[in-house]
């Protein structure tokens, strides 16, 4: 006799066909709820402290950040759809799990940007190579670190890559990061870094500047050699001869002057040696001096108040835009800004919104092909959340049940998103279109989006008030002309518009493209 299980989501039961899953905690979950949670999309924490965060916070801006994270509804215990892939090896979930990595093999991701004020290390670029293990360069570093092979895993539906590996100071780094469609770009994703290493410095500090009034004292909490005061974060550089005497000891000050921080001493000038426990300052009361670099504040006094309390320390390293790091893959960033104008036919033009290609762009092909809407523009990844399932927002979507009418210049066409992609987006199900277009094709005059939700709600957006596209090859159909000439064309084509119908919106947007 088989008692049977009831989801404590949906409170579906095991009768009705439907598998369940478990994660760490051993509460057992349906599938498709699972999958809800642990694809949700993840939104990203900007200028969150990823360091001093208290180990709860800690697993909350990791559960947000990481890629294919989520939280048991019952315990609130971190869910990850590796772990669960793990706890059931035979459930339907391992299907779409690649153990190699097939479709990211031959590319590098390439760190583009970095906004990040930190001073842990970065990865310079993460790589896979058409075969053997992946691996990442960090930056100053001279040796490339390989992943553990047996944690190498990719999810094709979420595109979605987690692997592990072993860096210096046996620290294990546990990468998850998901790539845009496509795969331009990392759009979101971390590292969560392990480490039971204690730094000298570790535990928690009162920190003061003589030179500045007596109210300006701050504590501070050092883990694993790294700080955070005032939202900036800080690694200390220490190092030690076989006596245990502390030697080169530093840290940067991130402001514009790059002040450095270094030569620690006791508060007496005397030097220092690690404790007995590898730690320095253990001495109650004992007070430490930095010297700095910087022309106001030239000391800067550390007063032990505990040793460190964790033995294993774990920090969360954002390896994404919202975290100040943009990884790009070189090979695939290819440039689609050649529109033409086509002043005869819808079918040769495209139309974009905010003068920028690519963020849900129009696209009429000249010869026919389907029209389709395109997000090729990597901040529609890096900034706009995944489909509803966890999927990279496609480059192209295609509309189906096109119909055109040349003598009134309308167009209509249907963008499915669940019978296309098999989800919603944002809790989109469809978007039914209408675009009127004016006799030049410069812009779209007037229609509208009726948006279906997965509730079976309606919203409509109107073109020419919630939404301006223009004629993304607007300047071509100039650029032959003198400047008086075109000054002339121009007028004549505003006066054309605006006995079209042009919403005073278009016609503003219009000008200021054209001038
Ligand atoms: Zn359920
Ligand atoms: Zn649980």
């Amino acid at each position: 006799m088989s008692h049977s299980l009831e989801c404590p989501v949906c409170l579906h039961n095991q009768d009705e066909n439907i598998k369940f899953i478990v994660g760490p905690c051993r509460h057992a979950i349906c599938v498709p709820c699972m999958e809800r949670i642990v694809y949700r999309s993840s939104s990203g924490n900007r200028g969150q402290d990823f360091l001093t965060s208290s180990p709860d916070d800690l697993d909350n801006v990791i559960v947000t950040n990481m890629p294919l994270r989520g939280r048991c509804p019952m315990c609130r215990g971190i869910l990850s759809l590796i772990d669960l892939c793990k706890y059931n090896p035979d459930e339907e979930f391992q299907s779409q799990f690649d153990f190699d990595f097939k479709p990211l093999r031959g590319s590098t991701f390439f760190l583009s940007m970095d906004n990040a004020e930190t001073e842990l290390p970065w990865i310079q670029f993460l790589s896979f190579p058409s075969e053997g293990v992946p691996f990442v360069l960090l930056s100053g570093g001279e040796q490339l670190i390989h992943f553990e092979q047996q944690s190498c895993i990719y999810h094709a539906k979420s595109q979605t890559f987690s692997g592990t590996l072993k860096t210096f100071q046996n620290q294990t780094w546990s990468i998850s990061v998901q790539f845009s469609s496509g795969l331009k770009c990392i759009c979101r994703g971390g590292i969560v870094i392990e480490s039971t290493e204690v730094g000298p410095m570790d535990g928690q500090w009162r920190v003061t500047w003589p030179s500045v009034p007596q109210e300006s004292a701050a504590e501070i909490e050092v883990g694993s050699n790294c700080f955070s005061l005032y939202g900036k974060r800080y690694r200390i550089e220490l190092g030690h001869d076989e006596n245990g005497k502390l030697e080169k000891n530093s840290f940067m000050w991130p402001d514009e002057s790059e002040t450095i921080v270094q030569t620690l001493n006791s508060i007496n000038g005397g030097e220092i040696f690690l404790g007995e426990n590898g730690l320095v300052g253990e001495a109650e009361h004992s007070m430490l001096k930095w010297t700095t670099s910087h022309d106001e504040v030239k000391e800067i006094h550390w007063q032990r108040i505990h040793p460190p309390t964790v033995k294993t320390n774990r920090l969360f390293v954002p390896l994404c835009p919202s975290g100040g790091a943009l990884y790009m893959n070189r090979h695939k960033v290819t440039a689609s800004e050649n529109a033409m104008y086509n002043p005869d036919s819808l079918w040769g033009n495209t139309f974009i919104q905010g003068n920028t290609f690519g963020m849900a762009a129009y696209h009429f092909e000249i010869d026919f092909s389907p029209p389709y809407i395109s997000y090729d523009n990597i901040m529609c990844s890096l900034t706009w959340p995944t489909l509803d399932d966890g999927q990279p927002i496609p480059s192209r979507i295609y509309f189906k049940q096109l119909m055109w009418d040349s003598k009134t210049r309308t167009f209509e066409g249907v963008i499915d998103w669940m019978e296309t992609h098999g989800t919603t987006w944002q809790g989109m199900s469809s978007w039914t279109y209408q675009m009127v277009f004016d006799t030049n094709f410069m812009c779209i005059l007037s229609g509208n989006i009726v948006t279906k939700n997965a509730t079976g709600t309606v919203e409509m957006s109107r073109f020419g008030s919630d939404l301006i596209y223009l004629n993304a090859a607007l300047k071509d159909k100039f650029k032959d002309l003198d400047d008086h000439e075109r000054q002339e064309s121009i007028r004549k084509e505003l006066s054309r518009l605006e006995a079209e119908g042009i919403s005073p919106m278009t016609e503003y947007l219009l000008q200021d493209v054209l001038s």
